[in-house]
């Protein structure tokens, strides 16, 4: 049987919304840890450059994401590097089963982001790892001087083509559309990047290769043209899907499964909060993500006053303690 350890805040999720919320947890003394799949700083510390965090210019992904853990740390949050299979809610204990250990809270938070959509078509699978990637920061090196693909139009696809066409000989980005969803200022750099040419109003239909990829077959979405376009690497940047499967039903969730909170990041859940992507949102970006984790941690805090004030209070039923002053 794990052991059971308690805390006064569960976080799960090391990413900058779960960091944000144990650094405010841990400033309001309480007791938190982050429990963390894979390593932390999420989406971040994926991310090559960010240059849109308010006061700080620029910063790699990586960076940002060490101080923000070392941050936490300070505070006194404790990071488990664990993955959470399920949570809990056991007399008003929240508790999150990992395989080491069972971590039971006073109040938790969810912060599990999200992970990379997957375009559902023939070969995506097989050449994974094999050409098809879904991480430029991790992956890019091995195509350096290469001819590549790029899929998708939003602010992902688009910063991380920016990324790529440093390193590759030629970039190609195929988008849906014959217009980008993401922001204006990395529209402007992609176009006017010679490095990188864009197929509009295209799909990828199959990504074709013989033990190695070797090409995507294309279909013109407008005119119905099928064509066949030879490439070394594909990144896959069409937007991403919760990690929210695990909480089979204990939260009210989007029927895509984006957690449902109010504005101070309450779910339907008393004392669970949802933080950063995981949460239904109109916008996902660092800085929005560090103020969700902001507000949960603080609206978690006042929670566990409540509960700890409710716990104490003589029931009205009850004769009063001899001692009270
Ligand atoms: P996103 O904004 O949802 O964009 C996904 C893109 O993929 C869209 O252009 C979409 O086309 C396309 N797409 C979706 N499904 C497709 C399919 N089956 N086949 C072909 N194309 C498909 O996702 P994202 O770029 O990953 O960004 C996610 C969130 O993070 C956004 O809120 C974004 O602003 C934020 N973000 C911000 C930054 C930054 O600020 N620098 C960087 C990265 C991410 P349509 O446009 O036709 O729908």
């Amino acid at each position: 049987m794990p052991e059971t350890k308690s805390y006064d805040v569960v976080i799960v999720g090391g990413g900058v919304a779960g960091l944000t919320a144990a650094l405010y947890a841990g400033r309001a003394r309480l007791s938190a840890v982050v429990l963390e799949k894979m390593a932390a700083g999420g989406q971040a510390v994926i991310t090559e450059l960010i240059e849109n965090y308010p006061g700080i210019k620029t910063v790699t992904g990586h960076d940002l994401s060490q101080v923000m853990e070392d941050q936490a740390k300070s505070f006194g949050a404790e990071i488990v590097f664990e993955e959470i299979s399920e949570i809990r809610v056991e007399n008003r204990k929240k508790i999150a089963i990992g395989s080491e250990a069972l971590y039971e809270g006073k109040a938790m938070i969810l912060a599990t982001g999200g992970e990379p959509r997957k375009l559902g078509i023939p070969g995506e699978t097989e050449y994974r790892g094999r050409g098809v990637s879904y991480c430029a920061v991790c992956d890019g090196a091995f195509f350096r001087d290469k001819r590549i693909s790029v899929v998708g139009g939003g602010d992902s696809a688009l910063q991380e083509s920016l990324y790529l066409a440093r390193m590759v000989e030629k970039l190609t980005l195929v988008h849906r559309r014959d217009q980008f969803r993401g922001s204006k200022i990395l529209q402007d750099r992609v176009l006017s990047n010679a490095r990188i040419s864009i197929v509009w109003n295209s799909v990828v239909e199959e990504v074709v290769g013989n033990h190695k990829l070797q090409g995507l077959q294309l279909t013109n979405r407008q005119t119905g043209a099928k064509d066949f376009m030879e490439t070394d690497g594909l990144f896959i940047y069409v937007g991403f899907e919760p990690n929210s499967g695990f909480l089979q039903g204990l939260v009210d969730t989007t029927a895509d499964g984006y957690i449902i909170t109010d504005e101070k990041m309450q779910t339907s859940m008393p004392g669970i909060y949802a933080a950063g992507d995981v949460r239904k949102c109109p916008i996902r970006q660092l800085v929005t993500a560090a103020s969700d984790g902001a507000v949960a941690a603080v609206t978690a805090e006042k929670y566990i006053e409540e509960q700890a004030h409710f716990s104490f209070q003589p029931s009205a039923f009850s004769s009063q303690p001899k001692n009270l002053l």
